[in-house]
């Protein structure tokens, strides 16, 4: 019988899963799917590896159908999946680890109290992140669970890269910054010595444009800076978070506008970003579609942001060997890619039209001196892979 591994990525209103096997020694994801508009209107799909329905179910409008049912479904249709295969453990993403976690973990009720100790820093996302967690060891203890980290690969930052000049207590009381899409970028350093060597030990900027946007300074494959900060609203522009955004801002919104804490938090995780500046959507393929001006804002300042911080990390650097794209907009989008790209050419980045129209892997031309690249990310794979490591030991 050969082992199986289930990734899950719980959220707010859905829970994402991945089933892999070993085969062959190595980890191929089988299924993926979600549960998702938990409490609303709940709906189930798992797709196969070809991205087939194997199966799908939807509650009806109005159903109450919270993480606990939604994970009792998942674990009747896993079971039912798995003639062939015994489930060895649950790899779960985890946004934050706080200081503390600078791997992954195998989890057991302890550890459950620690990470909850961090739901501070990340309110919107960590207690969901946890809830399945507590689930399953409630039910299941037997089940070995691991938690990954979205904070853990920036440990490696240098101190200063990691502070604000805001006085030493509140730092040392971890308002700090932490960067996010860890795991994603983990991946990426993984594989990047398949694709570019040199890269691999020099000097790689990582572009991380999906819904959630970020970029990653990695030297000789680790994290040295990123553009996300104390949460993940810092940084580039997103769908729709603001990224980074004078502090006065806040100040002023709440004296003059007597707006609190949650209406702010509303602005800027989900109102702002694309969305907020054109009005019209937070998706990357309908904004470029449009020929509203509003539109072309927001793709328009969305770039520049990505060129700013580019020359910020490159700075972090000291130079620069290569830079990455990856996620669903920079691992689609030629047009984005393109105008990055030729916004870096001061850089030394010299685009290939026709391998970037194709969707690479290499972007650059032959006499580039920087090299680009577009690989696709895989996080569910990386927790796999943890997963399976802690479990061997
Ligand atoms: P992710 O969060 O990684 O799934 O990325 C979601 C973002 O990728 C959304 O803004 C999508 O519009 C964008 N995206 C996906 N496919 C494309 C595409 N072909 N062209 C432009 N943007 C895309």
């Amino acid at each position: 019988m050969a082992d199986a591994i289930l990734v899950v990525n719980a959220g707010s209103s859905s829970i994402k899963f991945s089933l892999f096997v070993s085969r062959a020694g190595s980890l191929c994801m089988v299924i993926r799917g979600q549960i998702e508009g938990l409490f609303t209107n709940p709906r189930f799909v798992a797709k196969d590896d070809a991205g087939a329905v194997v199966s799908e179910k939807s509650w009806g409008d109005g159903t109450q159908l919270g993480h606990a049912g939604a994970l009792d479904h998942l674990a009747g249709f896993i079971r039912g999946e798995l003639a062939e295969h015994r489930l060895v453990g649950v790899g779960h993403r985890v946004v934050h680890g706080g200081l503390e976690y600078t791997q992954p973990v195998r989890v057991d009720a302890r550890v459950v109290t620690e990470l909850e100790k961090f739901v501070p820093l990340a309110p919107l996302h960590q207690p969901h992140n946890l809830t399945p967690i507590r689930l399953l060891l409630e039910r299941q203890p037997g089940l070995a669970q691991v938690a990954c980290f979205d904070t853990s690969f920036h440990r490696t930052n240098p101190e200063i890269a990691q502070r604000f000049a805001i006085p030493a207590d509140l730092h040392d009381a971890g308002v700090r910054r932490y960067g996010f899409h860890g795991l994603s970028y983990e991946y990426i350093a993984s594989v990047l010595p398949q694709h570019d060597a040199r890269a691999a030990g020099g000097k790689t900027v990582v572009l991380h444009l999906g819904n959630g946007a970020s970029m990653c300074a990695l030297a000789s494959g680790k994290s040295v800076a990123s553009t996300m900060g104390f949460t993940a609203v810092d940084g580039l522009p997103m769908g729709t978070r603001c990224g980074a955004i004078d502090p006065g801002v806040i100040l002023y919104l709440m004296d003059q506008r007597g707006m609190d804490a949650r209406a702010i938090e509303k602005l800027i995780y989900n109102q702002s970003g694309l969305l907020g500046v054109s009005g019209i959507s937070s998706d990357m393929r309908t904004l470029l579609a449009s020929d509203d001006l509003r539109a072309k804002l927001a793709i328009d300042l969305y770039v520049y942001r990505i060129r700013r911080e580019l020359g910020s990390l490159v700075a972090a650097l000291g130079g620069l060997d290569a830079i990455v794209f990856t996620a669903g907009i920079g691992e689609n989008s030629p047009e984005i890619r393109e105008r990055v790209l030729n916004d870096a050419e001061w850089l030394g980045v010299k685009i290939d039209r026709h391998a970037n129209a194709d969707g690479g892997p290499r972007i650059s031309a032959a006499d580039s001196r920087v090299a680009a690249w577009a690989i696709p990310t895989n996080e569910e794979l990386m927790i796999a892979r943890h997963t399976q490591r802690l479990l061997r030991h």
